[in-house]
């Protein structure tokens, strides 16, 4: 006989915030078998050596930047999109590396990023209420009653779009798109026909000069040719996760195959829930996000139940206040963290506390509350004499206009022309180099 879930799966008693109710258990057992013989889309190995970075990052020694749609979808599955995502990423890497002297450890949101928290159930458009899109892994965008019924053989597709989304960005990466060499060209090459950014245009000129005269000392590192890259996603659909989730050697500890870090996300992250019981049981790196409503209390407890062997590296906070809360509620919640002695990677995610919708009902972000937020968080940090670790963003390769301003200012007319986002407004290209120059000027105040 079939149960709906495995004995060994000891969240699967607790409450589940944010999941779809699947109309048809059998299709949806059919899937999660199927999902669970499907082969890992990554090793436990390189989740290990992200928990290595990541604990470089806990003693301030590198930078962690991660980054992605806010919600990846089946349309744009294509290659240049993938490709404009990774280069603007690397080109962050790259500011960041040279500009303030950090290493910074790669992670994409990307190759799992299909599954969305809603703050409602449900939509209603001219009175019609159907419910909410919850991102590709489930339901269609389409306002429509069949578009909108939740299906699981979408998660398969969720596994399948993944993989393929990351066997090309490890072919990209392994075919000359992380050489340093390249950093000026892929500038100039960039999306054909879009601006290029000054600032990145002349450090790509310097990293040029410096490989040229490590050439002349016969000293050019090997390792600037290769990218270390990691990709995250929100662990969101326990049907999803669930069956991803492998021993690493029989009776070994469990970790998530379907990406190297996952994250808790605001509103799944209740202590008695299945999600953090979930998370508990992964040996991978993960990260919970707080907002305004996390108290330090709640983190206390968080890092009783997700990290208490207190391994550096295991666990992330990802902060996201919003700039006009930053400095009244983080200092608080790293002093009393920090108190416990218990190691966390301190990352701000300077997006989803400044989502603001315009008179028009367009949801956008101003780049100004974007560095502002990232401001507060660095300075905050450095009074306390703890480390700002990273920086978590929604980002696109192209030159969207979801946010506004910039140095190459998007204005609020300009929102509609090229507005592409499935769900939350990203950075666009020029705006995410923006930012990481912003960044690289900070580290090195
Ligand atoms: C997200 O990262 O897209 C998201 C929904 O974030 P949060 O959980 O912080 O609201
Ligand atoms: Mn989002």
């Amino acid at each position: 006989m079939h149960t709906d879930h495995l004995p060994e799966e000891p969240w699967a008693d607790r409450p589940a915030l944010q999941q779809p109710s699947w109309p048809d258990p059998v299709s949806l057992r059919h899937v999660r078998d199927e999902l669970a013989a499907s082969p890992p889309l990554v090793l436990t190995q390189e989740c290990d050596q992200l928990t290595r970075r990541l604990a470089a990052a806990c003693r301030g020694e590198a930078f962690l930047l991660q980054g992605g749609d806010c919600a990846e979808t089946f349309a744009q599955l294509d290659a240049s999109a993938i490709h404009g995502k990774l280069t603007t990423l690397l080109q962050m890497a790259t500011v960041l590396s040279y500009g303030a002297a950090m290493p910074v450890v790669k992670v994409g949101r990307l190759a799992g990023q299909y599954a969305k928290p809603r703050s409602k159930p449900t939509e209603t458009r001219d009175g019609v209420t159907l419910p909410a899109y919850r991102g590709d892994a489930v339901n269609a965008r389409e306002f429509t009653t069949d578009g909108r019924i939740a299906d699981p053989h979408r998660l398969l597709r969720t596994y399948h779009a993944s993989a393929a989304t990351l066997n090309l960005a490890r072919s990209f990466l392994g075919n000359g798109l992380a050489n340093l060499r390249q950093a000026h060209l892929r500038n100039r090459g960039f999306a054909a026909g879009a601006p290029e950014h000054p600032r990145y245009a002349a450090l790509a000129g310097q990293v040029e000069q410096a490989f040229r005269f490590m050439d002349a000392c016969g000293a050019t590192p090997q390792h600037a040719q290769a990218a270390e890259f990691f990709v995250s996603h929100e662990g969101l659909l326990l049907d999803y996760e669930a069956p991803l989730t492998r021993p690493a050697c029989p009776a070994g500890p469990h970790y998530n195959t379907g990406g190297h870090m996952l994250w808790l996300g605001d509103r799944t992250r209740g202590l008695e829930h299945a999600h953090v019981e979930y998370f508990s049981s992964i040996r991978n790196p993960i990260a919970v996000k707080l907002g305004p409503t996390a108290t330090p209390n709640e983190a206390l407890a968080l890092i009783d139940k997700l990290n208490p062997d207190h391994q550096p590296g295991r666990l992330t906070f990802i902060t996201r206040f919003g700039a006009n809360l930053v400095r009244d509620k983080l200092p608080d919640l790293v002093e009393k963290v920090s108190a416990s002695g218990s190691p966390i990677v301190w990352v701000c995610d300077p997006m989803h506390g400044n989502t603001q919708a315009t008179t028009n009902g367009i949801k956008t972000r101003d780049v100004d509350d974007i560095l502002d937020e990232v401001t507060g968080f660095f300075e905050i940090h450095r009074d306390l004499g703890t480390h700002p670790g990273g920086i978590h963003v929604e980002l696109t390769g192209t030159g969207v206009t979801e946010c506004l301003g910039g140095s190459r200012p998007v204005t609020s007319g300009d929102l509609t022309s090229r507005y592409e986002s499935g769900c939350d407004p990203r950075l666009n290209h020029y705006q995410a180099l923006d930012l990481a120059f912003h960044i690289a000027d900070l580290c090195l105040r």
